[in-house]
């Protein structure tokens, strides 16, 4: 169980999807499919009612896509929440906006011993707006000054790049005479995910337009240097060397070239499963089925996880008219790598076969939610362009994510991110905390990084698995429009799957990323 209703104990709220500014980093900026909503303060108090805020200590406004500033339900809420007994509020924004009168009424709204506003300030005058794009210094002071000099208690979270690593000090004395309580430098972790995200893109290979093999898109759940670590570096380079002119050949239809090169990989390098996996391809090519099974067994008896290599041996039973195993050999490649959109179309075309339309129409649905889900992937570098002079993480040492080699390290260990994701223990924080999440769509959430998925372009599985989980669960299963918080949190989901996702391989990437024991990314930022 992720929490009973009566444990919870702290609410973030995402009170909007609106924000004023276009931080190069942020899932919001350039995101085409972000719809633009926010809570009502009907919907605060239907959602609050009294009974479930006297168990709160503390309600906070620190959402993945707006700045609550933004919102006019923000002070009406706060005040409505202190009413309702909730004792400590928190509220995150970037300070840009409104005029000192809002700020200062926030101030008188923010009664709580404990309630601060943090603002995201990352630099100074000259260099704020680097990041912080479309904000403008000299009303992110005239906010700080309105709010503090009201009464309110400001913390300045200051976010560390490249260009304004030099003025981390001078940000905290200026904290401290402007009477912010708290300077935090954080030493951002997003360049290490971006890093290796990069790598694992020049991994892959080019993909194959129409290939019942679906098995192009990648070899790298097997590299050699896992599948046998103690074999001389020269060799490995040969065998890798091999094995790529047998890829090559395989995609120019060199079936035995691809053959011969493959067996002179594996002379080399006998647990190479993705030679073996290579050559059982080319055997399947030349119809010599038995031969291209025994290849894909041998390939699993190496790398057991290995996904491609069982949706290959689905498209052997597929070929063979024998579907029913067909359609479990794919689901294990899905169960493997819940993003294998060339898993689910083939699965989609066996279930057809078994006359199953609804759930071929699921994976259908699936499949093209995966390739749309990549569609937009050119605004990545769009978004990242204007500022890639500019946005650098940070060469001080001291500033440096001190988690981040770590994270880095544990990826090449698995042997790739998926196996990482699929394998990692997890460890799930916001269950620790007793925290839920509510979103802009007033839906409940364990935590803002299961929630962001839902719009997420900048990644190709978390999407994917997000449609697929509300698919599953049902549209509106978590909303909070027309269930209670108590409801909603005793679902299906909520109650079982989502924690019993954490100890197998059909977890949320996302639970991987954020929660995976050897990587904290975002508790590992403050320094
Ligand atoms: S201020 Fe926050 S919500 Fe707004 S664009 Fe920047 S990171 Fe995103
Ligand atoms: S991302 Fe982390 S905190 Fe959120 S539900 Fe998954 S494991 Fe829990």
């Amino acid at each position: 169980m992720y929490l009973k209703y009566e444990d919870i104990r702290r609410v973030s709220v995402e009170i909007t999807s609106r924000c004023n500014a276009a931080c190069p980093q942020c899932p919001r900026t350039d995101n085409p499919i972000l719809p633009a909503a926010e809570l009502k303060i009907e919907d605060i108090e239907r959602i609050f009612p009294q009974e479930f805020c006297s168990q709160l200590d503390l309600i906070y406004m620190c959402g993945n896509y707006g700045d609550a500033m933004t919102s006019n339900t923000t002070i009406p809420a706060i005040e409505y929440w202190h009413r309702m007994g909730v004792p400590q509020i928190g509220l995150y924004t970037n300070g840009s906006g409104r005029n000192p009168d809002w700020w200062r009424t926030l101030a008188q709204t923010m009664t709580g011993e404990h309630d601060t506003v943090t603002f995201s300030i990352d630099g100074l005058a000259d260099t704020n707006s680097i990041y912080r794009q479309n904000t403008n210094w000299d009303r992110i002071m005239q906010s700080v000054n309105a709010f503090i000099q009201a009464g309110g208690k400001a913390v300045w979270h200051y976010l560390i790049f490249e260009h304004n690593q030099h003025q981390v000090e001078a940000a905290r004395d200026l904290a401290k005479q402007l009477g912010f309580i708290e300077f935090v430098p954080k030493a951002t972790s997003r360049f290490v995910a971006k890093e290796i995200y990069d790598k694992e893109s020049a991994n892959q290979q080019p993909q194959k337009a129409e290939n019942s093999q679906v098995d192009a898109k990648s070899d790298r759940p097997n590299q050699p240097a896992t599948t046998n670590a103690s074999a001389p570096q020269n060799q490995t380079q040969t065998a890798v060397g091999l094995h790529q002119q047998a890829e090559d050949c395989l995609r120019q239809g060199q079936l035995s070239e691809a053959i011969a090169a493959s067996q002179q990989a594996l002379k080399i390098q006998p647990n190479f499963a993705a030679a073996c996996k290579t050559l059982g391809n080319a055997f399947q090519g030349l119809g010599k089925m038995q031969a291209a099974a025994d290849c894909y067994a041998k390939a699993l008896e190496i790398q057991p996880n290995f996904p491609e290599v069982y949706a290959n041996v689905g498209s052997l039973y597929a070929q063979q008219q024998q579907w029913q195993p067909a359609s479990a050999y794919y689901q294990k490649a899905i169960e493997l790598k819940p993003n294998f959109a060339g898993a689910y179309r083939n699965l989609a075309k066996v279930l057809t076969q078994l006359g199953q339309p609804e759930k071929a129409n699921y994976a259908w649905y699936q499949a093209i939610a995966i390739e749309t889900s990549k569609a937009p992937e050119p605004t990545r570098p769009v978004r990242s362009q204007p500022a890639s002079q500019e946005l650098q993480p940070p060469s001080l040492e001291q500033y440096k994510n001190p988690q981040g080699d770590q994270f880095i390290q544990a990826v090449e260990t698995f042997g790739s991110l998926n196996n990482y994701y699929r394998n990692v223990e997890i460890s799930c924080q916001t269950q620790a905390s007793k925290d839920i999440f509510i979103s802009f769509e007033a839906e409940l959430w364990p935590c803002c990084w299961v929630s962001h998925t839902k719009y997420v372009i900048y990644n190709d599985t978390y999407r994917p698995q997000m449609l697929a989980l509300i698919e599953k669960y049902g549209d509106g299963f978590n909303s909070l429009r027309t269930k209670s918080i108590k409801d909603a949190i005793a679902c299906d989901w909520f109650r079982e799957d989502l924690t019993k996702s954490f100890s197998c391989s059909k977890r949320l990437d996302v639970c991987a990323h954020e929660c995976g024991k050897t990587f904290n990314s975002t508790g590992s930022q403050y320094i």
